[in-house]
């Protein structure tokens, strides 16, 4: 007998041949036992929404959105979770048994997952995050859930910072939330300050005073590999010695999308490990 077709999953993206995405899952599949096919689909700007609805009626399972579909993943989705509502975007989808989209964020729970790897506990700590985007929108319900005392948002422009906090003022009330511009820098220091933006690979570098750490603050790049390496340069020659990048984040929010579709949780520390290994400069 003929052994089952795998279920199939994918991400979407543009472009999107830069994805980790494929190998993770397929790690996480291999690890559960779960049979399936996992691969990288390049979305069509100003099609997402036909091009979705095609492949889930082809009998795709299930769908992470990577940049630039996550508000249009958040559009199409009928049902939201609580996290993907107050993050205003979505970057995982699936279909329940009356063909209604689903639609969730994982980002936040990966991110929050991560500093609990790195022994980081956010409770009563003095947060900034430098970026106000996508990414931010996505961390913030989990990081104040985690009851930081302060939580600032600096942004090249800082309207966008000011409209995260007037949307998230409601879930923040024991956390002082407030934003500012990167040219406004409070004096500091944070225990925990997180490079959101999305300046990792290109030209312009962030211009960072040295006050805004401590020798024990933790600096955390969303980005991972060589795109982080600017930003964690930059801290470390400011004398703060504990950094990482964003590797962890990406693996502990497909675990939760993984976790999600299939019904069982990958065991994450064995496949950053890998990945770690995998990515590694020759
Ligand atoms: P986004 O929505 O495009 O937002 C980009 C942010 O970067 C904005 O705050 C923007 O400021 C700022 N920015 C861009 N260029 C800048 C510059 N030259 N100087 C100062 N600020 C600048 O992107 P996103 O979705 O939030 O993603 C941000 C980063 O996080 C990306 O590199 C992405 O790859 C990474 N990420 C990682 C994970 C993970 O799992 N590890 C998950 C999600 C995202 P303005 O508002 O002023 O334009």
């Amino acid at each position: 007998m003929s052994e089952p077709r795998p279920d199939r999953y994918a991400v979407v993206g543009n472009p999107v041949h830069h994805s980790l995405s494929p190998r993770i899952h397929t790690l996480f599949a291999e690890q559960t036992g779960q049979h399936l096919v996992y691969e990288a689909r390049q979305g069509t700007p100003g099609q997402f929404a036909e091009e979705v609805n095609a492949w889930f009626a082809e009998g795709l399972k299930g769908l992470n959105v990577t940049v630039p579909f996550k508000e249009e993943a958040f559009a199409l989705a009928r049902v939201l979770s609580d996290r993907a509502r107050h993050a205003g975007a979505v970057n995982t989808l699936w279909r329940d048994g009356d063909h209604r989209i689903h639609g969730d964020n994982t980002d936040g729970v990966g991110f929050c997952r991560d500093l609990d790897r790195l022994g980081f506990d956010v409770r009563n700590r003095q947060v900034l995050i430098l970026g106000a985007g996508g990414a931010t929108r996505g961390l913030l319900q989990p990081l104040l859930e985690g009851a930081p005392e302060a939580l600032i948002i600096a942004n090249r422009t800082v309207a966008r910072a000011e409209g995260l906090v007037d949307a998230f003022r409601d879930i923040a009330p024991a956390t002082r939330l407030s934003a500012c511009g990167l040219d406004a820098l409070p004096q500091g220091p944070f225990d925990l300050v997180v490079n959101a933006t999305a300046t990792g690979l290109g030209d312009d570098a962030l211009a960072l005073p040295a006050h805004l750490v401590h020798a024990d603050s933790l600096a955390y790049d969303l980005v991972y590999g060589a795109g982080a390496k600017r930003f964690l340069d930059w801290a470390a020659g400011v004398g703060c010695v504990r950094g990482s990048d964003g590797l962890g984040m990406l693996v502990e929010q497909a675990a939760e999308a993984f976790s999600i579709w299939r019904g069982v949780h990958p065991e994450t520390d064995p496949i950053l490990r890998q990945l770690r290994h995998e990515i590694a400069p020759e």
